[in-house]
């Protein structure tokens, strides 16, 4: 029975679980969260919005009112989860990744790319170094590797039901280099649209696995 159908993005952000989905979505589109409290209004990146499992910068008072992101053209976006069951569980593994090319098409180069993890560490985390790795080309299979150690790289997992440290940080590496990819080719204008295949088959006909 489902028990939970709707929530708001301030509530899982606030609620800040180490596994919230939201929060990796918004950390790669650089959002910025509008905080309310008894001095005024202040803004905080989303990225250092929670400081651990359940806790957050708010203080006494203050209450989440907005949030803004940036989505300038050119640009895409794509967040894959791994998940033990489809419904009524969190994310195993959850990954946002967000790309700005210099144009469309196939030679799209890349000019800023972010990959954001959840599920593999006490918060979300932003994985370091990929302009470095990304920065004036399309995402090759090299390229993608490269994004894949880092990803695995920057996770501080935990072993539980939901997976091993050791599967959750493999994972990580997996799903980086494949939203990069997918987000590369939204920003691109190669990508049809609708969700990412899972494990190569439709996203409806799947019953586990990762989805965009
Ligand atoms: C059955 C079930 C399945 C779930 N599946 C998922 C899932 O797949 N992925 C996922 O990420 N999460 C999942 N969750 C967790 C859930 O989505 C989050 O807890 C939810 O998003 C919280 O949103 P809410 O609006 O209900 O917040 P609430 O539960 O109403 O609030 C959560 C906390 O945040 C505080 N709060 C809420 N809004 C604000 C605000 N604007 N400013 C300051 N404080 C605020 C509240 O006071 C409270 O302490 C699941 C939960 C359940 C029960």
């Amino acid at each position: 029975m489902q028990i939970r159908n709707m929530a708001t993005l301030g509530g899982n952000l606030c609620t800040a679980s180490p596994a919230a989905e939201l929060a990796p979505p918004l950390m790669v589109h650089d959002a910025v969260a509008a905080i309310q409290g008894p001095n005024g209004e202040r803004r905080q990146a989303v990225a250092d919005f929670a400081t651990g499992p359940r806790t957050t910068i708010l203080g006494t008072g203050e209450i989440l009112t907005n949030v803004r992101l940036r989505a300038p053209a050119l640009s895409g976006s794509c967040y894959l989860r791994q998940t033990v069951r489809w419904a009524m569980d969190l994310a195993g593994v959850g990954v946002a990744a967000w790309v700005l090319t210099d144009r469309t098409g196939r030679e799209a180069a890349v000019q800023e790319a972010r990959v954001a993890l959840g599920a593999v560490a006490p918060t979300a985390v932003l994985v370091p170094g990929l302009e470095s790795l990304l920065a004036g080309a399309p995402p090759t299979t090299e390229r993608l590797g490269a994004v894949s150690a880092a990803a695995s790289a920057a996770c501080e997992p935990i072993s539980d039901t939901r997976g091993t440290a050791e599967h959750r940080r493999h994972v990580a590496g997996v799903l980086a280099a494949r939203a990069l990819s997918i987000a590369h080719a939204r920003a691109a204008g190669l990508w049809p649209g609708g969700l990412a295949p899972v494990n190569g088959r439709a996203p409806a006909a799947a019953s586990s696995g990762a989805r965009a």
